[in-house]
């Protein structure tokens, strides 16, 4: 009996795609499904990318066994383990072919192996996707200055109450200056100053300065709607609030913190500016922490203008709508251009030109059949004109239904060669319209919508990445059919 096996890489140490953690996934997914693993093929660092199948010595081996007819099943956490190049992708797609071996991919959203003729198209698409870095844009901000602050090495501007030491590396309380903090937020969180001035005024009168200053009411709003006050230091990035958390330094509690806003919301003069803005990117932009729930479209001020915004409140991501949208507009033209670069043309007309041949050919042996099959109906029914016996009734029963099933498959294979000859039509369509800013631009919004639905699954948005994931084209176009 031919064996199952398991195949496992990682590219690098990180835990999220380390072998352990891809063994864990396929063992409880065979588990599920009542499946024996006979034999583990595990790949640690090595990656795809640079070396070759053969210079991979778990797959090598792997293939060796399939080639010698020992394995039947294949258990595979996610298509990118085994390749990243399309070619090596389309090799081992035809050894697994040739020996029938069955696949199992058990990452979510990874769409099984066919070995039909549409099967070799769809894993072409697959793997220009893997060899394009996967199905996924990065757009990390790859700034030192990021990471340093994520890490606590930058300290930056330091708000009142805290200063570093002489090297600079480490932020210092201030007890003298915090203590006047913690007495600005007791009596804002009294409820009994009608606005920020007020406050003001009364620290003036209790003699309690800034230095050698009075508080003003900028510097009063400065302070209470500083997260570090109760712990959590905030800094910009490319428009992007990062978050960190400084619990040492916190002298408030969130509660106090909170209700300091609150207060601060509610005091404000109510001076809403409704403005309706177009959001493009609407039910694509989902929170990765929120179980990928839509953001929320939403207009702010800043320096007197209003501005649209993504957001979600509960993460404190906002992001501004203009600038998300042409970055995301940017990074869609440019993943569009670089899939065709990728001879991704020339490989799928070669493949359209094989499947349509394929096709065509089906097509003659059904309609060869389905003619052979009419004719025998007609003399079924001129027998049962002749003579009505049950025999006759039945075997033109019989003949109709093999007619109609062969029609449906004649059908089938019409709906599939459209879809393959649509393809391209798509492609044409992006192209003419979504590679030139130009003619972009003069899109009408709901055109602009459909397109970038036609070519993003969705986009996830964390603290300080935005990931967006493509989707197949002709898988999408295969989906509706199945
Ligand atoms: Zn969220």
């Amino acid at each position: 009996m031919k064996q199952t096996a398991a195949y496992y890489r990682s590219s690098t140490q990180l835990q999220e795609e380390s072998v352990t953690t891809q063994q864990y996934e396929i063992n409880q997914y065979a588990l599920k499904k009542g499946i024996l693993i006979d034999g583990e093929y595990p790949e640690p660092s090595v990656s795809a990318r640079k070396n070759k199948l053969n210079e991979r010595p778990q797959m090598r081996q792997l293939m060796t066994d399939i080639r010698n007819g020992k394995i039947g099943t294949l258990l595979v956490y996610k298509r990118d383990r085994l390749a990243r190049k399309v070619e090596e992708h389309l090799e081992l797609y035809k050894l697994f072919k040739t020996h029938q071996v069955e696949l199992h991919f058990i990452a979510e959203n990874e769409p099984p192996m066919r070995f039909d003729i549409f099967g070799e198209l769809m894993e072409l698409f697959i793997g220009v996707m893997n060899q394009r870095e996967g199905e996924q844009i990065n757009l990390r901000i790859a700034d030192t200055k990021l990471s340093n602050f994520l890490r606590g090495k930058s300290i930056g501007n330091l708000p009142f109450g805290y200063s570093s030491d002489e090297s600079h590396t480490k932020i210092i309380k201030d007890n003298e200056g915090l203590n006047i903090v913690k007495t600005i937020f007791t009596a804002w969180n009294t409820d009994q100053y009608a606005n920020l001035e007020k406050l003001a005024q009364q620290l003036d009168k209790d003699g309690i300065t800034r230095g050698k200053k009075n508080w003003t009411r900028n510097n009063i709003s400065d302070v209470l709607t500083n997260p570090i006050y109760m712990g959590i230091r905030i800094a910009n990035f490319d428009n992007r609030q990062v978050t960190r958390s400084v619990e040492d330094l916190a002298i408030i509690t969130p509660e106090e913190f909170n209700l300091a806003q609150e207060l601060i919301e509610k005091r404000k003069k109510p001076k809403k500016v409704k403005q309706k803005y177009d959001y493009l990117l609407s039910d694509l932009l989902l929170c990765d922490l929120c179980n990928k729930k839509p953001l929320s479209n939403n207009a702010r001020m800043r320096e007197g203008k209003t501005y649209a915004t993504y957001e979600c409140k509960e993460h404190n991501i906002r992001l501004d709508q203009h600038e998300t949208e042409s970055l995301v507009y940017l990074k869609t033209k440019s993943f569009f251009t670089e899939l065709l670069n990728t001879h991704f043309d020339k490989l799928y007309t070669t493949q359209l030109k094989i499947n349509l041949a394929e096709i065509s050919k089906l097509k003659s042996i059904f309609e060869i059949e389905l003619e052979q099959a009419e004719g025998k109906l007609v003399q079924a029914t001129n027998m049962w004109i002749k003579k009505e016996n049950k025999s006759n009734e039945e075997k033109i029963l019989e003949l109709s239904k093999k007619v109609k099933i062969i029609k449906d498959k004649l059908f089938e294979l019409d709906v599939r060669k459209q879809e393959f000859i649509e393809v391209p039509k798509f492609i044409e369509e992006i192209e003419a319209e979504m590679l030139k800013k130009e003619t972009w631009e003069l899109l009408p919004f709901e055109r602009k919508k459909a397109l970038l639905k036609d070519l993003i699954q969705y986009i996830l948005v964390d603290d300080y990445t935005t990931r967006i994931v493509f989707k197949h084209p002709y898988l999408e176009a295969n989906e509706v059919v199945n």
